[in-house]
């Protein structure tokens, strides 16, 4: 720990726990002490640490070829992508990245291309990464401000019917939010401001973009959350859970949108590798499964249910997986201190009052009673 203050820059506020093994939801610290991790390090690990299938893909592709880049064709990028795009429908096309900011990038750079230059418009609480990029689509003063000036063209609205259709007009190049927003505290946007922006866009030659890099994966039930709505977006992006672990992003571009990228306009080295494409394909063989996502829906609503009736508990939101409660009194921050170091579970603070739980889609219903009883004694 006194070494990582030494040498690492100090934008991340650690925990005093170093992790050396992990399986399932349960994690292990350098003493061999127990953990139960329900924030899976922030929705990626939602097949759960070290899946076997994941490790095989990985081990058997990084014995064969790790690397040739993006100048030549690989088999796993190309059916990964085939995978992928099938979301979107017939003639859709996928970009890789390494990152969720970075396809939020090539979002923002497809739908301005497209455009021939045009705004961006953001909701309000809305998180979409630390590129400059999406930073300028992230309406959050303290992420901002360090960093002005920021990329011109960008607007935010608040997350509502109204403010969206009064929001997008002819100089609209895209329209970005997250269906469910997830570091602003697990919001489930309403059908209705989705219904909105998607009649917006249309009205006026805009993309809409959804940022599924949190919430979709399964994440909150079904593979993708915008099927639980009325919509479907122009471009969406994901990144998060799709590698398992690894790094690994994509921008799925949908028909209208899908041959807007020519030769030399956008690119990168490392991405849709055959080692991070193999663990992709591991994950989503497991998290496109229908029974694993009825699991979700049915984990969640029994989690739901029992939090709302801890004491000190206020609001709670979420769907599937992707859940959050407010403290009534406060305390966030400390609760999930204690939570960690005094009942060795695993959990986040979005805000002051606000946790939030993000266990692996595989968790069992004893590990979920688990957790329950260990924020019940600290509750308590
Ligand atoms: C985490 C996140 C990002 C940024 O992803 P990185 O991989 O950290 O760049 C973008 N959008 C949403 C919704 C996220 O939750």
């Amino acid at each position: 720990m006194n070494l990582s203050e030494e040498h690492l820059t100090a934008n991340y506020a650690r925990y005093p726990v170093e992790f050396v093994r992990g399986e399932g939801a349960r994690l292990w610290d350098a003493d061999g002490v127990e953990y139960l991790d329900f924030l899976a390090g922030i929705s990626v690990s939602n097949v759960g640490h070290c899946h076997p299938a994941v490790v095989a893909a990985v081990q058997e592709q990084a014995a064969r070829l790790i690397h040739v880049g993006n100048l030549f064709y690989t088999e796993p990028m190309t059916a990964l992508a085939g995978r992928l795009a099938r979301s979107l429908g017939p003639g859709a096309k996928v970009f890789f990245t390494n990152s969720g900011a970075e396809a939020v990038e090539a979002a923002i750079k497809c739908a301005r291309k497209a455009k021939q230059g045009g705004d961006v418009i953001s909701l309000q609480r809305a998180f979409h990464g630390r590129t400059y990029g999406a930073l300028s689509a992230t309406p959050q003063e303290s992420k901002q401000a360090p960093f002005a000036p920021l990329v011109p063209g960008f607007r935010s609205c608040e997350p509502t019917a109204a403010a969206v259709a009064a929001a997008v007009d002819d100089r609209t190049a895209a329209l970005i939010l997250e269906p469910v927003q997830g570091e602003g505290g697990v919001w489930v946007l309403d059908d209705e401001v989705l219904v909105a922006a998607r009649e917006a866009c249309d009205a006026h030659g805009a993309a809409l973009i959804f940022d599924e890099v949190q919430c979709g994966l399964g994440r909150t039930g079904t593979f993708w959350h915008f099927e639980q709505t009325p919509v479907v977006p122009d471009l969406l992006t994901t990144a998060k859970g799709l590698g398992g672990g690894l790094p690994v992003g994509a921008l799925i571009a949908g028909p209208a949108y899908a041959d807007v990228f020519a030769p030399g306009d956008h690119g990168s080295t490392f991405p849709g590798g055959p080692v991070i494409a193999a663990a992709a394909h591991a994950v989503l063989d497991v998290v496109a499964d229908a029974g694993l996502l009825a699991r979700v829906r049915d984990a969640g609503e029994r989690l739901r249910a029992t939090l709302a009736e801890l004491p000190g508990v206020g609001d709670v939101r979420g769907r599937g997986l992707m859940n959050a409660f407010d403290l009534d009194a406060g305390g966030a921050p400390e609760l999930v201190r204690r939570a960690l170091l005094e009942e060795r579970l695993v959990l986040n603070a979005t805000g002051p009052a606000t946790v939030r739980l993000l266990p692996p889609l595989v968790v069992s219903d004893a590990e979920v009673d688990e957790a329950l009883a260990r924020l019940r004694r600290l509750l308590g």
